[in-house]
């Protein structure tokens, strides 16, 4: 099901520039990109795994996470193989990093956009999620499947690590209602040492998707020593404030992977601590995942403080909405901030 990665030009020196992701690959006849899934074959960039799923779960969408995003509801959820990023503790990396490690071979099962589609509405789902690996490496066949979700009435979420260029979000604007998009840490050494990658473009993303009037939610991973200072906890949240102080933040706890065995699992004090530092700076909703807390994973109404939407258990386990449809505070009237039904 190989397709021509159409979000590409040739630069006059005859190289072939991938235009998806910030990496910018420029590259030569049978050159891969650096997500290994991208290749130059007959003068022409192709996607490797189009229509090529690594998994697919269907998920509560506050799974995602996504807690301000049709709440209570099922997000069938795809990855394919492949990643622009080389995070050493990548959560996913079995499948994130596969190419890159096995020679470039690509595994998964045949799907096409239309499967997906209809897979999504049997089985009850409100949204399809593009996510255990990242999307923007599969932005074609992302493309594709979202065009004709939004055409049956289904939504589109990009769960991504924000390294799309400004004409991937262009393109996929109208068609992705809602991003989670993580920021890692407010360091470019973090980015360039940890990640393979830099930190501009991400609050660049997030600025810009954001301004498209996308509904954007934030994850950070804390890791113990790596990212979790206070000064660099506040940093991200002044820059999400920057933005937008309704953009909800989800900070989530680490457990050792991959190639980051030597760090230990983020304690739930630390996670309070970033909890509160968010708050100081004027976040209105802050969220703890990853850990068994679920006072830290209900939504409370900025105005009036009340529990607006309750979570317990497994994340998306048990969900008690008591917004009605537009997303009003039953007890003051405040608009909670997000995408309702
Ligand atoms: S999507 Fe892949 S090929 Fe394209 S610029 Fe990013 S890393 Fe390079």
């Amino acid at each position: 099901m190989k397709q021509k990665a159409w979000l590409s030009r040739t630069l006059p020196s005859g190289k072939i520039l991938c235009e998806a992701c910030r990496q910018s690959c420029s590259l030569d006849e049978g050159e891969y990109g650096i997500c290994g899934v991208r290749r130059v074959k007959d003068g022409a960039l192709q996607l490797l795994v189009y229509g090529i799923v690594s998994a697919l779960h269907s998920d509560p969408v506050e799974k995602k996470p996504m807690f301000h995003f049709f709440p209570k509801t099922k997000a069938l959820s795809l990855g394919t193989v492949g990643c622009n990023f080389s995070c050493s503790f990548c959560q996913n990396y079995q499948i994130s990093q596969y190419p890159k490690e096995n020679a470039h071979q690509i595994l998964g099962q045949e799907i096409s956009p239309q499967e997906i589609v209809s897979l999504a509405l049997t089985n009850g789902c409100d949204s399809i999620a593009y996510t255990y690996n990242e999307p923007i490496v599969f932005f074609e066949y992302s493309y594709d499947i979202a065009k004709l979700a939004h055409s049956k009435g289904l939504k589109n979420i990009y769960v991504t690590s924000g390294y799309e260029t400004k004409k991937a979000i262009d393109t996929l604007a109208p068609y992705i209602d809602g991003m989670n998009i993580d920021i890692k840490s407010f360091s470019d050494t973090f980015y360039k040492e940890i990640c393979g990658a830099r930190l501009k473009p991400v609050l660049e993303a997030v600025q810009y998707a954001h301004a498209k009037g996308i509904w954007i939610e934030i994850t950070t991973l804390l890791i113990e020593g790596k990212n979790d200072s206070d000064e660099e906890i506040r940093e991200i949240a002044k820059f999400i404030a920057s933005i937008d102080t309704s953009l909800p933040w989800h900070l989530s706890a680490f457990h050792p992977m991959y190639k980051m065995l030597d760090v230990p699992r983020t304690q739930i004090s630390t996670l309070h601590r970033a909890y509160k530092i968010a708050q100081e700076e004027g976040l209105k909703y802050v969220y703890v995942g990853n850990i068994d807390d679920n006072a830290y994973e209900s939504t409370y109404c900025p105005s009036c403080k009340n529990k607006v939407i309750e979570r317990s258990g497994n994340i998306g386990q048990f969900v008690l909405n008591h917004l009605d449809k537009s997303g009003i505070c039953p007890n003051c009237g405040y608009k909670i901030e997000g995408v309702w039904h």
